[in-house]
């Protein structure tokens, strides 16, 4: 491996979840109830490629899209086209998926995006971003297959960088990257458990000390087609260099050819699906049905001026602003959710330290444990925030507080309610308790000296004035022993 240096291009697949309609029809976008919802029901005719039926482009989808291509630093078209890719698939009823591949005129052309992978700042090129409708999926069963055509013509984002990943790390911290852009933007969950992102992930092998910004010192790429998570993609890189190096020992990587393998999630292999010779020739040509469409500079610049706060940014924020450590922070945007369930944690005046060791250290340990989403859960940021007023108030210890947060969680009831319901309403802290009888003694340095001079029945008054700082909410009995003890010391 001292010898060579590995190269990586990615072809990330996304759907686009936020519109509301497909890219070409009036059925509703299903991908996020994929899951769930019945087959076949979301299709309009045109879906089925019905005859005489006609594509309709959604401008909402056309829209993220150029979004997309704007985060990435490309270069947007003047003109719009689609092109027609020909190939026969039972999950494609009209014969040719609609998409853009071959016209200089894709959503976006030469970008660039910078990500950090473990501490150290990278930067990819992106060859292209295009916007293409989804195929139908099918299932397999022992004696049948099913075709489910509520994915056909949902709107499908694809990117192609350059060659410029160097490791299987490098990679994945790419897609997630480009995970949460997709995320923050509103463009998609990018969720790949269900099944929302797909990869196609090309390796090859060059010698370390040759120029690599010239094309023809790169090795034979290898495509690894369709890898659908982010640790099949990790997994299938690390094979696939194992598997040159191994050929390359034996003297016969020369040989090999460019070829298209699929990635096997259960053997945890590659395999070989079809060599470069036996490319499918798809007869690109554009779509008759689908005039080209102008992009106006001032449409460019209202969606510019629409691109929301990114995660880069509002780390940026929790850091310089909220005083948040790195760390702290980088965990707080990893998830779009999080990020801002604790921002409305702030807007209700929480304390943004304060409120970020809450989120991070128990609600988000907790939801770990239980492999939860913070979406899933009955307990708001109002809930959380109020939780820390009561500690704030001294009105309940902070042990006293863990075992509210655990009830408010599983229960959904607000922790007022559930302090009430409990009888919680006294501090029963003795560190709490004696703060406040010095206080109370500091204040009254003329009672000291009558309680040092024999007048005992002066701490009942002082008793008082404890139960008066904490609205009533301290424990009579420890208010009265601790104060007892304390004056001793004066
Ligand atoms: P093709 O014409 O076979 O589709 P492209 O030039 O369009 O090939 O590239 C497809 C993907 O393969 C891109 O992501 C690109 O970065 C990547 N790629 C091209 N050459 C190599 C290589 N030698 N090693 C690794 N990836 C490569
Ligand atoms: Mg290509």
């Amino acid at each position: 491996m001292d010898k060579y240096k590995v190269l990586i291009g990615l072809e990330m697949h996304c759907e686009i979840s936020e519109t509301n309609t497909k890219v070409f029809s009036s059925a509703k976008n299903g991908t996020k109830t994929a899951n769930v919802d019945l087959s076949n029901i979301h299709i309009r005719p045109v879906d089925m490629a019905f005859p005489g039926t006609l594509p309709v482009v959604n401008k909402e989808a056309v829209k993220m899209s150029l979004m997309a291509s704007m985060i990435l630093n490309c270069k947007q078209p003047e003109y719009l086209y689609f092109e027609r890719k020909n190939y026969y698939y039972p999950d494609l009823p009209k014969g040719f998926q609609i998409t853009q591949e071959t016209k200089p005129a894709p959503i976006g052309i030469y970008g660039h995006l910078t990500f950090d992978c473990h501490g150290e700042e990278k930067t990819v090129r992106i060859n292209n971003l295009h916007l293409e409708e989804d195929a139908a999926s099918s299932d397999h069963y022992t004696n049948c297959s099913r075709i489910n055509y509520n994915r056909a013509g949902v709107p499908l984002l694809e990117l192609v960088t350059e060659p410029d990943i160097h490791s299987a790390d490098e990679a994945v911290a790419f897609l997630e990257t480009m995970r949460s852009i997709y995320q923050y933007a509103g463009i998609s969950e990018a969720d790949s458990k269900k099944g929302q992102i797909r990869c196609d992930v090309n390796v090859s092998l060059m010698e370390k000390d040759k120029d690599e910004s010239d094309p023809n010192n790169w090795g034979t790429k290898i495509e690894i087609k369709n890898v659908n998570s982010f640790g099949g993609v990790r997994d299938a890189i690390n094979y696939e260099i194992q598997r040159q190096l191994d050929l390359i020992e034996d003297g016969k990587y020369e040989e090999m050819e460019q070829q298209t393998r699929r990635w096997d999630e259960e053997s945890g292999t590659t395999i070989f699906m079809r060599s470069k010779v036996d490319a499918i020739d798809y007869k690109y040509f554009v779509e008759p049905n689908i005039p080209k469409i102008k992009i106006s500079k001032e449409w460019l610049e209202e969606i510019r001026s629409q691109i929301p706060r990114l995660a880069s940014e509002r780390k940026e924020t929790y850091i310089n602003e909220y005083g948040l450590t790195d760390y702290d922070a980088t965990i707080i945007v990893k998830e779009k959710p999080v990020a801002e369930y604790y921002e409305k944690m702030v807007e209700l005046g929480a304390n943004p330290k304060e409120a970020s060791n809450w989120l991070t250290t128990n609600l988000l340990g907790h939801l770990n444990k239980l492999e939860q989403s913070i979406t899933e859960i009955s307990m708001t940021p109002e809930m959380l925030v109020e939780l820390i007023s009561l500690i704030d108030k001294k009105e309940i210890s902070s042990k006293q507080a863990k075992e509210v947060f655990y009830d408010s969680l599983t229960t959904g009831k607000t922790p007022k309610q559930i302090v009430k319901e409990k009888g919680m309403t006294q501090i029963s802290d003795e560190g709490a308790i004696t703060k406040i009888a010095n206080e109370v003694l500091d204040e009254h340095p003329d009672l000291i000296e009558k309680y040092k001079n024999g007048r005992t029945n002066v701490v009942d008054f002082l008793v008082g004035q404890i139960m008066k700082k904490t609205r009533g909410t301290a424990n009579p009995g420890m208010a009265r022993s601790t104060m007892l003890s304390e004056i001793e010391k004066r």
